[in-house]
This record gives structure tokens, sequence and C-alpha cells, in this order.
């Protein structure tokens, strides 16, 4: 059976005293987490040796939402995937929408952040998915694909073992709006089929996360669908009720 996962991607929010307080709510509810389903907080850079001493006993994971394209050595302001690991992470979100959009984060760069997040031991979220317009002209697959074949297909079958999916409408990020659970399944089917193209049978064991405005509401219906591993979860990540909520979305068998 494919992993289960949820992902807390908390942005560019909280500060440390903050951030350490929404820690130790999911800490003291750990116990909540159904033993199938990894937990999973990416708080910013600053926090990730506060929050790792907070949880390193416990069963939730650490996560970072970016890492640098080197290694190491004169590269102001960037933190290297070494780096991360270091401070206790296993997961490192590359891809996101916003830092393809704001950052210009494309092909090349995102291909340099995953060899470095593998090579640290870290395991890639690698986020995908449409914008409206192309959503809206049908070319919602295509856009996928090519993001897909840009970076992950090209990966050898050891390293693609490693990799977590996550699929994010960006027309449904921090919008409200959330992809219909048959749109979200539609396109996981099709991710799977294209993994599968490359990877043949090791695709069946890809986790493939929805993000955009999922929360307790419809995290149910979501994670019933048969391609749906779990969830990237922005805004309701911030608050532990409703990401624990989340977590306990998953249907029981
Ligand atoms: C995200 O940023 O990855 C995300 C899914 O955000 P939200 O849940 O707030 O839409």
């Amino acid at each position: 059976m494919r992993q289960k996962i949820v992902a807390g991607n908390w942005k560019m929010n909280t500060t440390i005293e903050e951030g350490m307080a929404l820690a130790q709510s999911l800490l003291e509810r750990s116990s909540e987490i159904p033993q199938r389903v990894t937990m999973v907080v990416a708080p910013p850079f600053t926090h990730l040796y506060a929050v790792n001493q907070q949880i390193r006993e416990s069963k939730i994971k650490l996560g970072a939402q970016n890492c640098a394209t080197h290694e190491n050595g004169a590269y102001t302001g960037e933190v290297s995937a070494q780096m991360i690991s270091s401070v206790g992470c296993q997961y490192v979100i590359i891809g996101h929408s916003e830092r393809r959009e704001y950052y210009g984060e494309e092909a090349t760069i995102l291909n340099k952040k995953i060899k470095q997040a593998l090579s640290s031991g870290l395991i890639p979220i690698f986020c995908v998915g449409e914008r409206l317009e192309q959503r809206e002209s049908d070319h919602h697959f295509d856009v996928v694909e090519t993001q897909l074949k840009e970076v992950v297909t090209i990966l050898n079958p050891s390293d693609f073992s490693k990799v977590v999916i996550a699929y994010e409408p960006v027309w449904a990020i921090g919008t409200g709006k959330t992809a219909t659970s048959e749109q979200a399944q539609e396109m996981h089917a099709f991710i799977r089929k294209v993994l599968a193209q490359h990877f043949g049978t090791l695709s069946a064991q890809t986790p493939i996360l929805y993000g955009g405005s999922c929360k307790p509401s419809n995290a149910t219906e979501l994670f019933a669908q048969p391609d749906i591993d779990g969830g990237l979860i922005g805004g309701a990540s911030l608050q532990a009720e409703d990401f624990l909520a989340i977590a306990k979305s998953f249907p029981l068998t």
C-alpha cells in the first residue's frame, strides 16, 4: 500500500514563538495521527533547528520549503540541501508554484535542486500544476506532463523511487477554490500514467499529494480517491486543529 502523507507548508508565516507554539500543539496531539499517516511540517528556514528539537522524538517529520541549487560556496542568502538535512529535515518542497512564479524557478533550476536534495538524502516533494488559463484552454494535462518530463522522468529509477509528487493546480492555491475530487483524481491518475510510462510498476508506489485549498471539510472526499495519497497543505496547516483533522481524513482501509 502507498504511503499516506500530509505535509504542512507554512510558507513565510509565523515568528519563531508562533512556529514553536504550533509545533508544540501538534506534538501534544501527535497520538491522534493515524499510524499509517506520515505528518510533515515545513516551517521557514529560521525555525527548522528549533522545531526539530521539539519534534525529533515524535512521529512528526520535518521538511524545508526550498533548497539551493549548489552544494556550498559563495551563494549569499542561500541554504543548501546538506544544511537542511543537518538540522533534521527529511523532506524538501521543490518547484512550488510560488517559487516558479515569483522566483523564476524553471526546469534547469529545479533539476539542480532535486539532485541536491537527493544527494543529501532528502525526499523531494516535487510540485506540479497548471494555471487557470491553462486549464480553461484545456492544456492542463500537457502542462503537467511537461513539468514531470523536464525534471522527474529523467531521474534514474533509484532516485525516482524516493520522490513524492504534489499536484497543485495554481488556481486552487490559497484561493479557497478547491479542485473537485473528480478533477483531482483525473489528474493524479494521469500523473501516475506518465510516471508508469517511464518507470513501470515503480510508479505504483509513488505518493501523489493534492494541494490547493485542502481543508478538513474537503479532505475526506479528496483522500477517498484511489490516486490521491494525501495533501500538501498551506493555510490549513497553520492551525493545529485543522491540520490534525486533515491527517485523520483518510479512509479506514
Ligand atoms: C500550498 O501552498 O502548497 C497550498 C496548497 O496552499 P493552500 O492550502 O493554502 O491552498
